[in-house]
Order: structure tokens, then sequence, then C-alpha cells
């Protein structure tokens, strides 16, 4: 039956070379397999009929059934319409059409009875249904129709050449007959069985054509839950590949450099959290498997500490340790915490970037070889060859999303064995995201921030608010504190009306002039030299006001900028603006974050002010974006590889049912790794029938 499926769809009946050429271009259409899984967006329940008299503003596509009791043609030219006038006893409803006047009003009869589908519209008070779906009632009758309609989305182009929504329906209901008794199971009968789950044949044909509520509800589940299982079980079973298979270095005791620091240096409790993801990597590290975990956690939740005493272990056990950042800002400022942090204890501590001069580059190299240097900090400048440890034992990589997967792996290389890896992020990824894109990796979660912050204040202003704002901007910088300002854009554009950095330097300068008020400016059109120039006159304090695009998105560290505005706020998305905020609010001040926005603003926007202006949580704003924008968007999920093609699931909606599936693999997978017992051979099959699937499309697109 596979090679039915992977037939070309203009072999289909109904639909042609033509109609195959749409199809492909506007929906990615290719085999009978792309259309039986392009399934609806919608139902209609084509069993209730509204009366004209029960009509009202707010109602969605609704059905009536009534006789045309008179047409009227109005207008002429470009601009002539017909208007079918529908009775049913209650009241009266115009119908409308600009398009194929003559060929309508010629199948259309007056005094006949008809069922009219379409979205009510009010107009100089009159209901009307522009472009109503018309079948004559006595037909629709003989047809055995499923009480669910099922609504397809297609195009323009496609409603054009007529494939609309009922035409797309006609095609599946052309293909389910040409694959009736075809259709095989791709599920072991044990899991059917087991999780009450309906045949997949049964499941398409109800997905499609559902034959009642009960049926319809039971075929999402089935195919949601197919879907979503056979991604999970991929994921787990590489991940069980590379814990049974692989190996790592054991770090098994805990000595000196750890216990100095934890008792002579670490002026504060450790939070719950920070304590329970120690556990997590101890166990990794100890395990004798290469760690890979993921370690996420909002700004400013203590992720860096955690990272410090897992390099700690590494040396106890007579391993080096690096850190790898992606700015040599950050770098630096690692450089500056870790020493602080070890300020005292016999820890040998390094910096390389890429304005290490060469004298003390050589210096570097070869305390890292003959292991005098035990922690090494840096870009990356330390993936270069040139780089080689003595022992290198663990790697942590700061802000995960700056870096790919291959410069991940060289680091892999500068040791015999994979050294362990631990990846830091702050974008909080929503759970259920990271167990499909960093499957494979290990999640940890700082879920708590140190106690006593005091959460950032924020405020979403209209522009025509502007003076006010630099009122306040003004009472901050008097008693010291300094600022952010942040646009979207460099040079103004034409089409969009966003505050731009150009724009806003001039009037903020004109507004907060010299000498009383200094200004530094950042963005990413500049060199990285004379960007960390000017970062750095804003980290000493010599400059009040940063103005700057989203280039300090990531890390920056400065506890005494107090306040960060954001311009053309509407313009960022959520994470981006949680990102920004999270640059205030780390020092000991109250802090506060103003979002400027027109007055203007699309519902999106203004569900993302709202959510920002109510929350400071990060996951909880993950949460939202992931339910707003959908996965596809969401940072990450490009960079991970995993095209996220899903069908009928949705990552945003489904969590549940992701933890649920997950469990199940992974109870498979625990008795049958190889899935190679009889029961799970289909299993197997199918995971490999499903990766030869995505070879295909790359090859496609
Ligand atoms: P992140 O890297 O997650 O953004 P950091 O590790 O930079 O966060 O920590 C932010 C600040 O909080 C640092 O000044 C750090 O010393 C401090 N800190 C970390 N853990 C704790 C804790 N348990 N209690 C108090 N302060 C903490
Ligand atoms: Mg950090």
């Amino acid at each position: 039956m596979s090679d039915y499926l992977q037939q070309e769809i203009k072999f289909l009946s109904g639909v042609g070379p033509k109609r195959a050429e749409l199809l492909h271009k506007e929906l990615g259409i290719y085999t009978f397999e792309d259309l039986l899984y392009y399934f609806p967006y919608k139902y209609i329940d084509r069993s209730k009929f509204y009366k004209i008299n029960e009509l009202n503003q707010n109602l969605p596509y609704i059905q009536l059934k009534g006789k045309i009791v008179g047409f009227e043609s109005i207008g002429a030219g470009r601009k002539k319409r017909l208007v079918a006038f529908l009775s049913d006893g209650t009241g009266t409803i115009e119908l409308l059409w600009f398009k194929g006047l003559s060929f309508i009003q010629k199948s259309l009869l007056l005094n006949t009875e008809y069922i009219v589908f379409g979205k009510p519209g009010y107009f100089s008070g009159k209901y009307n249904i522009i472009h109503p779906e018309v079948e004559s009632a006595l037909k629709a009758q003989n047809v055995i129709s499923a009480k669910l309609q099922a609504h397809y989305n297609t195009t323009e182009k496609l409603k054009n050449s007529f494939l609309h929504s009922k035409a797309v329906s006609k095609l599946i209901n052309n293909l389910l007959v040409v694959l009736k008794g075809k259709i095989k199971e791709t599920l072991p009968d044990y899991l059917l069985k087991k999780y009450k789950l309906i045949s997949l044949e049964e499941a398409l044909f109800n997905i499609h054509f559902p034959q009642n509520t009960e049926l319809q509800k039971k075929a999402v589940a089935r195919l949601k839950f197919e879907e979503l299982f056979y991604i999970q079980l991929n994921i787990l079973q590489k991940r069980s590949y590379r814990i049974h298979k692989s190996k790592g270095y054991v770090f098994s005791k805990v000595g000196d450099s750890l216990n100095l620091f934890y008792e002579k240096n670490l002026s504060f409790e450790l939070t719950d959290a920070q304590k329970r993801v120690l556990k997590e990597i101890r166990k990794d590290i100890g395990s004798g498997k290469q760690m890979n975990r993921l370690l996420q956690g909002d700004v400013g939740s203590g992720k860096t500490l955690v990272a410090l005493m897992s390099m700690l272990i590494a040396l106890d056990n007579g391993f080096q340790a690096c850190i790898m950042a992606p700015t040599e800002i950050l770098a630096n400022q690692h450089l500056d915490t870790i020493k602080e942090f070890l300020d005292g204890l016999p820890v040998q501590v390094g910096l390389l970037t890429g304005s290490t001069k060469t004298a003390a580059r050589k210096e570097l190299h070869e305390n890292l070889l003959n292991g005098n240097l035990q922690i090494l900090i840096g870009t990356h400048a330390l993936i270069e060859d040139t780089v080689q440890f003595k022992n290198l034992g663990i790697v942590v990589i700061d802000e995960q999303h700056r870096f790919g997967v291959s410069q991940r792996a060289k680091l892999w290389e500068k040791n015999s064995q994979p050294p362990h890896i631990l990846v830091m992020t702050a974008t909080p990824i929503p759970r259920t995201l990271a167990m499909t894109i960093y499957g494979d990796l290990d999640v940890s979660v700082i879920d708590e921030l140190p106690p006593g912050r005091k959460p950032v204040q924020t405020i979403h202003l209209y522009d025509s608010k502007r003076l006010r704002m630099f009122g306040f901007l003004k009472q901050q910088i008097e008693q010291g504190r300094q600022i952010y300002i942040v646009y979207p854009l460099i040079k103004e554009s034409e089409k969009m009306d966003y505050k731009d950095l150009e724009d806003g330097y001039e009037s903020i300068t004109r507004a907060f002039p010299p000498p009383k008020y200094a200004v530094s400016v950042v963005h990413g059109k500049m060199k990285p030299k004379e960007k960390d120039a000017a970062m750095n006159l804003f980290v000493k304090g010599q400059t009040h006001i940063m103005i700057a695009t989203t280039v300090i998105e990531v890390g920056v560290n400065i506890p005494n900028a107090s306040l960060m505005v954001i311009e053309s706020a509407e313009r960022f998305g959520l994470s981006q603006l949680h990102q920004l905020r999270g640059r205030v609010g780390r020092g000991a001040d109250q802090s506060y974050c103003v979002l400027m926005t027109s007055f203007k603003l699309s519902n999106e926007s203004r569900k993302r002010i709202d959510i920002m202006t109510k929350t400071t949580d990060g996951f909880e704003i993950a949460e939202a974006d992931l339910k707003l924008r959908g996965p596809g968007d969401i940072e990450g999920t490009q960079q991970s590889g995993l095209a996220f093609d899903l069908k009928i699931a949705n990552l945003g909606q489904d969590g549940q049912l992701i933890q649920y599936v997950r469990d199940i693999a992974e109870s498979i997978l625990d008795d049958d790794p190889d899935l190679s017992s009889p029961d799970n051979m289909m299993l197997a099959r199918q995971l490999k029938r499903n990766a030869n699937k995505k070879v295909d499309f790359s090859v496609i697109s």
C-alpha cells in the first residue's frame, strides 16, 4: 500500500496535471499520502439550521434554509452585483454576488427550497451573506453527507481555479474510495488496545468525513497520538544510544576546589532550584556516560554559579574546564564574575578571545597543555585547533542559540573522549518544545530567582507620552541610574513607522544634551571593536544612556542600569521583549521597563504588551509566545534542524499529550531498546519510513 500512497497526485481522479501543479505550489501536496494527510482546520455542524430572525452580528458560518423570492441586479460595469432575496418565513436576507453573476442567476430558481451556507454580515440595517454556498435542499437530502462538514484551508489561487474547501473535500472522497481496504495500520495492535485508539483507516476516514462528533474526536486523538509518539520514540531512541553506547569521564569525587569554594567563598545559600540542578549534573558526570545537558533558567537565576561549581568538580578529578560565551563582553564578564567567586583560591583561570595578544596567547596555549591553567574562559577563539588542553573534562556553553551544532561538535574533539557538555540558555523554552527540539539533551531548569530580587515594573506608554517618559529618565539619572533605550531598526524605513535608532539618537541628545548627559550608541552595523568600546563606556558608568538595537539582548550584566525603554515595542516578539527586559533588575534597586508603542496596535501586539505588563515569569511568557505564534517562530526551532512539519498535533496546545506519549515511548524503549521484538518491529519500520520521508522532502524543496 505504501506504493499506493506514494503515487503522484495527478493520477487521482479529479486532479490532472494542472490541478496537480496548483496543489504542489499552493499546498505542498505531491502524493496521495500528502492529500490524505491534509487535514481540515475546522468542522461545521451541518445539522443545525438558523432562522433568519435569530441572526445577530456575531455569528460565525451558519446554515439557513429558505426560498429565493426575487433577484435584483445593481450597478453597472465593474460595480455590478447580483442580489437574491432569501426568505424562510421568519424574515428575508440578501445573498450577494460580485462575480459570475449570470451563471449564478441562471442556476438558481425562484420559489425552490435551498440550503445556504456562509457568514452573515450586517449592512445599513439589513443582514446579508456575500458569496454564499448554495445547494438545492432536495439534492442535499439524497446525499449521505457527514453531519460534520470538514473545512480545508485553500488559497486565493486555488479558489480561482475552483479548488475551494468543498472541492478539496471531494478529492479526498475520491482518494478514500481508491484506498478503501488498503490503508495499513502503523501502530502495533497492543498499543491500539492498551490506549484505546481507533485504527488508522477509521481515523483517516473520520478525520475527513466524521460520522459523528465522537468519532471525529477519536480520529483526532489517534492521529495526534501517532504523530507525537513517533517523534518522541525517535528522539528517545537516539538519546538512549548516546547514554548506552557513549562513554564519558567519571568525576567521582568532590575535593578541595569545590569544598574550599563552598565553605570559604560562597556568601549566600544556593536556591533549591540550584541545588536540584547541581544534583542532576553530578549524577550525569558520575555515571560514566557523556553528559549532554541543557540548563535553562531565566536571566539572573544563577546559572553561572551552577556552571562554576560543575567545573570545580571537574578540577577536583584532575580535569580542566572551559566556558564559551558568544561575545567578548560576555566572556570578560564571566572572567570577572568567576575570578571574584574564586578569590583567594588556588585555581588558575585564563581568558582567550579574538583580542588576546600573540604573546599572551602563546603563554596561554602552553599553560593549557601543561595543565597549569585549569579554567579557560573565552569566545569562539576556543574552538580553534591551536587551542589544545592537557585534559579537558567539561565544556560549558553560554547562551546556546548563538552557537551552531557543528561549533559545539568541534569542542568534543578536544580530548580523546568527548568532554561533558553543559549548555546554558536564558531563553526560556516551554517544556513541551524542549522535549521535542532538545529531546536528545537532558534538560535542567532553574525556575526560581535568588531571594530579594524586586521584579521589574513594566509600563506601557503611547508615543504621545514621550515627554513624560523623558522626565522619568531624568529623575532616574539624577538618582545615579543608567538607562537603555532600544530601537528595532537602525535607519528609518519607508514602509514602517517604527522609531529608528538614528532618529532616536538625535532626539535623545537634544533632550539630554552634553556635557550634563553622556550617551553611548551600539548597533549591529558597528565593528566589534567599536561596539565593545561603546559598551565599555556604559559598563564603566561613564555614560548615562545606552542607545542600542537588539545587539545588547544577550547576557550583559550591568547592575546599575535600572531602566529599559523599548521603542516601537509592538515590533518585537515576546521572547525578545523578555530578553531585553532581563537586562535590568539585576541590582538592588527597583527597576523599570517602559514599552513605547504607537496608538494603533494590532490585536496580537496588544496581547504581547499585555502579557509583558502582567508577568515577569519567563516560562509563562514562553508558553504565551508559543500559543500566539506557533512553534515555527520560537527561537531555537530553526537551529534545531528538526523540521516542524506537524500535520495535526500542536506543540503549543498538546503539552499533556506529549508528556503522555513520551512516557509510553520511554517504557517501550526500556524493555526493547532496539525495537526488535516481533511486537515492536512495526515501530522500527515506521521510524525508518519517517526518516526517509524527511530526506525526500528536503530534496524536493
Ligand atoms: P544567570 O547567568 O542565570 O543570568 P547569574 O549566574 O549571572 O545568573 O547570577 C545573577 C546574580 O545572582 C549574580 O550576581 C550571582 O552572584 C547572584 N546569585 C546567584 N545565585 C544566587 C543565590 N543562590 N543567592 C543569591 N544570589 C545569587
Ligand atoms: Mg548569564
